[in-house]
C-alpha cells in the first residue's frame, strides 16, 4: 500500500493525535503542522487534534500552540513533521505514544517512528503534506492551501533554492487552482518586518568579515541586538539574502542568546556540504544550509576555522580538476594535429 494511503489509515485510527514538529519552529515546520491539523479536523470533526511545541511570536499566522501537560498520551498517536533528530522535536515525548509517524525531508538521522516518510530531495515537509492529502484524495481548503503555500515558500525562500523541482511546481499548480488563495497577498505573513531589521541587516552587511577563501562571517552579540532592538532569530531570518555573492562560498552568522546561553549559528553554503561540520558541533541540518548551537565563542572560532579549511580543501580540487581538464584537452589537441601530421607526411612520400 501506497505510504501515504498507510498514514491516512493510522489517521483515521486513533481519536487522539498529537502533531510536533522541531524546536526553532520556522514557516515549513508550522505550516506542515497547521495544515495537517486543519486537513484532519476538516474530515474527522470529533477527533481530539493537538499542536504542540514553542509558539513562534513572529509567524502567529499559522495558528496558536495547544497544552499537552494532563493529556494521557498512552493510546494516542504522534505526528512529528520536519524533525529528523529525536533531540529537536518541540513539546512531545515520542516515547509516551502508542503509535509514532514521521514525516520529514532532512536527511535521516534517528530513526524513531513506526512509519518514516523521509524524502531529502523535496523542497519541504509541506510539499510532502501536499502529496499526502493528494494520494488520498483530499480535497483542501483555503486555510490548509494558505499554510501550506507559507510553508514552501518559505522553506524554498521563494522557488529559489535547491530541490525546488517540477513535481515542486505541479504540486503548488493543483494547490492553486484547487484553493483559489489569493498568493500574493500572504507574502506579507513572511516578509513584514519594522525599519530596526532593516537597519541592523544594513549593520551585517556593513561589518561582514570575509576570508580568503569566501567565507563571510558575523558575531552578533547581544549587545548589538539591543542597540537595534531585535531578537536573537532576526540575523537568521536574513542568512539567504546572500546566496548570490561572487565572493562567498560559505557564510555564517553567529548570534549571542543569552537567555538560553549558546551561540546560535546559521550556516549557508553554495559550495562544501556543510551539515557534516555542523553535526560534529552538535547541530546538523541539509547539504546547503545547517545550523548549530555553540557553547561560547571560542566554539564559534573553531567553527569559523573548520569551514574555511573546507572551503580551501573544496577549492583546491576544483583547481586541480580543472588543470587536469585542460592538459587532457592539450593533449587531445597536440594528438590530433600529430596524426594530421603524419598523415600528410606519408602522402608527401608516396
Ligand atoms: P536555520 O539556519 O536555523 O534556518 O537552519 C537551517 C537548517 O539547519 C534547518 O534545516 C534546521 O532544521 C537545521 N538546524 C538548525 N539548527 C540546528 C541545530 N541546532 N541542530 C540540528 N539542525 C539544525
Amino acid at each position: 500500500m501506497n505510504i501515504y494511503k498507510q498514514i491516512f489509515k493510522q489517521i483515521k485510527k486513533y481519536d487522539t493525535i498529537v502533531i510536533a514538529r522541531h524546536i526553532g519552529a520556522d514557516p515549513d515546520a508550522l505550516g506542515s503542522q497547521f495544515a495537517l491539523k486543519n486537513i484532519i479536523l476538516e474530515l474527522f470533526p470529533d477527533k481530539k487534534i493537538y499542536t504542540v511545541g514553542n509558539p513562534a511570536s513572529r509567524f502567529k499566522f499559522f495558528g496558536s500552540q495547544d497544552k499537552i501537560d494532563n493529556l494521557n498520551t498512552s493510546k494516542a498517536m504522534c505526528i512529528v513533521l520536519d524533525t529528523p533528530d529525536i533531540k529537536r522535536i518541540d513539546g512531545a515525548n515520542i516515547n509516551n505514544f502508542e503509535y509514532v509517524i514521521k514525516i520529514d525531508h532532512h536527511p535521516i538521522i534517528d530513526k524513531y517512528a513506526n512509519i518514516e516518510v523521509i524524502d531529502d530531495n523535496a523542497c519541504s515537509t509541506c510539499q510532502l503534506i501536499l502529496e499526502f492529502a493528494f494520494a488520498n484524495k483530499i480535497n483542501l481548503s483555503k486555510s490548509v492551501g494558505e499554510k501550506l503555500y507559507l510553508g514552501i515558500v518559505g522553506d524554498t525562500d521563494r522557488f529559489l533554492h535547491d530541490y525546488t523541482s517540477p513535481k515542486t511546481f505541479k504540486l503548488v499548480s493543483k494547490l492553486l487552482e484547487q484553493t483559489n488563495i489569493d498568493f500574493t497577498g500572504l507574502y506579507g505573513y513572511l516578509y513584514q518586518r519594522p525599519i530596526n531589521e532593516v537597519r541592523f541587516e544594513g549593520y551585517i552587511y556593513q561589518n561582514l568579515t570575509l576570508t580568503d577563501n569566501g567565507v563571510a562571517y558575523i558575531k552578533i552579540t547581544d549587545k548589538l541586538m539591543k542597540e537595534y532592538g531585535v531578537d536573537s532569530a532576526a540575523a537568521g531570518n536574513m542568512i539567504n539574502d546572500l546566496k548570490f555573492v561572487n565572493e562567498i562560498t560559505v557564510w555564517i552568522f553567529l548570534s549571542e542568546d543569552i537567555k538560553s546561553n549558546l551561540i546560535r549559528a546559521n550556516i549557508r553554503s553554495v559550495g562544501p556540504y556543510v551539515n557534516d561540520t555542523a553535526a560534529k558541533y552538535g547541530g546538523g541540518g541539509h547539504k546547503y544550509a545547517s545550523g548549530a548551537k555553540l557553547k561560547d565563542w571560542e566554539t564559534a572560532d573553531k567553527l569559523i576555522n573548520e569551514l574555511d579549511n573546507l572551503t580551501k580543501k573544496q577549492k583546491i580540487v576544483v583547481i586541480a580538476i580543472a588543470g587536469i581538464v585542460v592538459i587532457g584537452i592539450m593533449y587531445f589537441i597536440y594528438n590530433k594535429n600529430q596524426v594530421k601530421e603524419d598523415i600528410k607526411d606519408r602522402k608527401s612520400v608516396v
